[in-house]
């Protein structure tokens, strides 16, 4: 499988610091065409396979189609974004970080105690942690998610070059994706949301500096080839 150059070269020099991220077509996880099949009889989402990227630990799956033809701006941020949750599930170990994630709603998960003692009426009062399914807000997949939506912020003031105006449209691109059914209303509280996107004193951290260093230096390659062509071009004139 030939990955674009940059995403090649972001894999290698940025993200293999903090874990061993992989990209693999859709159709090669009998997973991924089991959930596939599920959500197309359910019609909750027929197009799981062709259009939606899925994210599991380090593993990223790609729609077939999407890796025959990828768009390589675009995959660089999805592997940026994952490198972030990367690097978080590598800092609290991946059940803690799954359980993080999901908190409050993985609380429902010990509704299943009441399995264990069916007999004692007591255990019935585990059946309440069910309520933990509600659309809850979830304070750690709203701090892992700004973490990770901060490097997509951080190439858009790097590599896009955005002013402020212009950033004004992922601030709400984002909104949309925390504060909406989107990702299960993690952080239905907007206008914060809208304050932690802007702080962007955090751009000082580690990994985004090391992402930032790297945009820099695309951008500084892109140059001068763009400048040594032009003179090959000018010379064969
Ligand atoms: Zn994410």
């Amino acid at each position: 499988m030939n990955l674009p150059l940059d995403v090649e070269s972001f894999l290698k020099e940025v993200s293999s610091n903090y874990g061993d991220l992989k990209i693999i077509p859709k159709s090669s996880s009998n997973l991924m065409k089991a959930i596939g099949w599920l959500f197309t009889i359910t019609k909750i989402s027929p197009e799981f396979m062709t259009k939606y990227i899925t994210i599991i630990g380090d593993t990223v799956y790609y729609p077939d189609d999407m890796l025959k033809n990828p768009d390589s701006e675009s995959m660089l941020r999805v592997i940026a974004h994952e490198t972030i949750h990367v690097a978080d599930s590598k800092r609290f170990s991946n059940a803690l970080f799954s359980f993080l994630y999901l908190f409050p709603q993985s609380l429902a998960l010990l509704s299943v105690l009441s399995l264990l003692a069916f007999w004692k009426l007591s255990f019935i009062w585990c059946l309440l942690f069910l309520l933990c399914l509600a659309p809850i807000p979830a304070p750690f997949r709203y701090w892992f998610e700004l973490r990770a939506y901060r490097v997509n912020l951080l190439f858009a003031r790097k590599a896009d070059n955005l002013t402020n105006e212009e950033i004004v449209s992922y601030y709400e691109w984002i909104e949309k994706q925390l504060c909406t059914s989107l990702y299960y209303w993690t952080w239905p509280f907007q206008s914060m949301v809208r304050k932690h996107l802007m702080d962007e004193r955090t751009f000082e951290v580690e990994i985004y500096k090391k992402i930032s260093n790297w945009i820099i230096i695309r951008r500084a390659t892109k140059k001068i080839m763009d400048i040594h062509s032009e003179t090959l071009k000018k010379l064969n004139d």
